[in-house]
Order: structure tokens, then C-alpha cells, then sequence
């Protein structure tokens, strides 16, 4: 018998969602407080819990057929992989809403993204930040940083940054100012661009139909 495999925020600001929409699904699973896989009960669906980083290259790697993780994580690695076919949004979903945006320093004088040709861009996501800011006619130096992206203008290191923000509430507390949204995102349900077994697709399409009925 076939099994399908998600992959799910193991902790974090996905975690408590991406289970409850499966629950709702009328999933259920034997968990384990430390073990990363819960077998699925009565679906054939388990899941696993993972970084939510690690989610996209799992998928595209054959480790799980789905996966539940930001479009931001999503689109950050498809880019970074030349638009590669290995990684598919199935379902947009109703939470983990943020935007990607650009802020620059209190007192700087750039007013939108088209001020940031030639400047350093400081951002944990360089490859979707690149291609928004192309996407606005604008080449920017691109600062990689693994994270603490925005104290990278007070440091010298970058003119802006391109961050997650939801309050704006750690954007203020480090003198910055939002200037222009690259980019909104949510969380979304993605799945392998290769063509699954008959029985696994079969089972793809049950679990669809199940989500959709939780999201109407
Ligand atoms: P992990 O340990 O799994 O790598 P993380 O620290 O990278 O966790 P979280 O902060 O839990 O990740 O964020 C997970 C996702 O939640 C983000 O990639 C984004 O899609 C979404 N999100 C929603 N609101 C925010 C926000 N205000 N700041 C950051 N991410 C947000
Ligand atoms: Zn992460």
C-alpha cells in the first residue's frame, strides 16, 4: 500500500498551522514529542518535521512527495535553482502571511527600491530579492547574511536590507524605515514536479480534495 510523505515546520511560525490544517483534514497521527516522523493513523499520509529551510530541497529530492512551507523559502530556492521543475505549488493556504520588504536607515534619503541601483542590499533571501529588485529595473549589490539582517546598515555593511516583516515592530526598534514591499507572501502546500505512481497520485488527489474542503 502507498504512502505519502509531508513535510512540515517541525518548529516555528508554520508548526502550529501546517498540523492543524491536516487535522482538519481529518488526518491523525502517532506522534512522538522528539521523533521527527509521525506515522499517519488512518490516511496513509505521515509526516515529517523538519527546518522549514530544508522543506523545498527535501521535495525536490524525493525524501517527501509534499511539503508545507513559505512561498518566500519556496520561491528563494526555485530561483537560486534556475526556475527548476522539481518543486510545485499545489495549494495556496491561509497563513504564515509576511512580506518581503526593503528599509533603509531612518535618516537615509532613499525613497523606494529604484534608489538602490548600484547600493549593497543586505538579505537572508538573495536570489528572490535579486530577481524582485530586476524585476523593478534595479541591480543591486546583494549582501548575503544567514541572519540578524537588520542590524547590517547600523554595522556598515549594507545601505538596506530586504527582510521579512509582519509588525514593523523590529524594523523601528533598529532605526529603520520601510520603504517599498518586494514581495507578499504566505505559507502554500507544494509537491514534486515528477510524476507520481498511479496509487500515490490517486492519494494526492484524495488529500487535495480534503484540503479544499477545509479551505472553503
Ligand atoms: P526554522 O527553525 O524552521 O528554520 P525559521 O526561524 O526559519 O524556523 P520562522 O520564523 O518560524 O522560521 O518563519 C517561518 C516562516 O513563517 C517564514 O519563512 C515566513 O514564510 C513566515 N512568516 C510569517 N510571518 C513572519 C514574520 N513576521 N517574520 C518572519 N517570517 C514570517
Ligand atoms: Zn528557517
Amino acid at each position: 500500500m502507498s504512502r505519502l510523505r509531508v513535510a512540515i515546520q517541525k518548529s516555528g511560525r508554520l508548526s502550529d498551522k501546517s498540523q492543524a490544517l491536516l487535522q482538519n483534514c481529518g488526518l491523525r497521527f502517532a506522534r512522538s514529542k522528539d521523533k521527527l516522523f509521525w506515522y499517519g493513523k488512518d490516511f496513509p499520509v505521515d509526516l515529517l518535521l523538519v527546518r522549514d529551510d530544508d522543506i523545498p530541497r527535501m521535495i525536490m529530492g524525493g525524501v517527501c512527495e509534499l511539503g508545507i512551507v513559505g512561498e518566500n523559502v519556496a520561491n528563494e530556492v526555485m530561483l537560486d535553482r534556475n526556475g527548476g521543475t522539481g518543486l510545485i505549488p499545489l495549494r495556496k493556504l491561509e497563513f504564515g502571511h509576511c512580506r518581503l520588504s526593503l528599509a533603509v536607515p531612518e535618516q537615509s534619503d532613499i525613497v523606494g527600491a529604484e534608489g538602490l541601483d548600484g547600493r549593497r542590499v543586505a538579505t537572508t533571501y538573495p536570489a528572490l530579492t535579486r530577481s524582485l529588485l530586476k524585476e523593478r529595473g534595479v541591480e543591486a549589490k546583494i549582501v548575503e547574511l544567514a541572519g540578524s539582517v537588520e542590524i547590517a546598515p547600523g554595522l556598515g555593511t549594507a545601505d538596506a536590507i530586504a527582510d521579512l516583516v509582519s509588525t514593523g515592530t523590529t524594523l523601528r526598534a533598529n532605526h529603520l524605515k520601510e520603504i517599498e514591499v518586494l514581495f507578499e507572501s504566505t505559507a502554500a502546500l507544494y509537491g514534486t514536479g515528477e510524476s507520481l505512481p498511479q496509487e500515490k497520485q490517486d492519494l494526492l488527489d484524495r488529500l487535495l480534495a480534503r484540503i479544499d474542503g477545509v479551505l472553503q
